[in-house]
């Protein structure tokens, strides 16, 4: 009787692990998306960080010209200035 029960005791077990495990991992979705509102863009020929909403960062800037930056000091202490249209460093 008992050995019946072992099987189904496993499946539970790694029902719940699985379960466990697909949950921190969408949570870790959920961070990297806060994750990124906060980041800036910076502008390597001109610069200036954004936010990454910006329609000038969004426009003509080529990719390989753009860095990211996780927040407004990273960007600073690289030497960029916030951008006067989407006033990056104003929250
Ligand atoms: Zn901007």
């Amino acid at each position: 009787m008992i050995k019946k029960v072992i099987p189904f005791i496993i499946l539970v077990v790694v029902l719940i692990v699985g379960f466990n495990a697909y949950k921190s991992s969408v949570q870790e979705d959920f961070n990297d998306i806060s994750h990124e509102e906060v980041n800036r863009i910076g502008e390597s020929y001109t610069g200036i960080y954004h936010r990454p909403g910006c329609p000038k960062v969004q426009g003509d800037t080529v990719k390989a010209q753009r860095i990211e930056f996780e927040n407004n000091k990273a960007a600073k202490d690289a030497g960029y200035a916030p951008c006067k249209r989407c006033k990056p460093d104003e929250d």
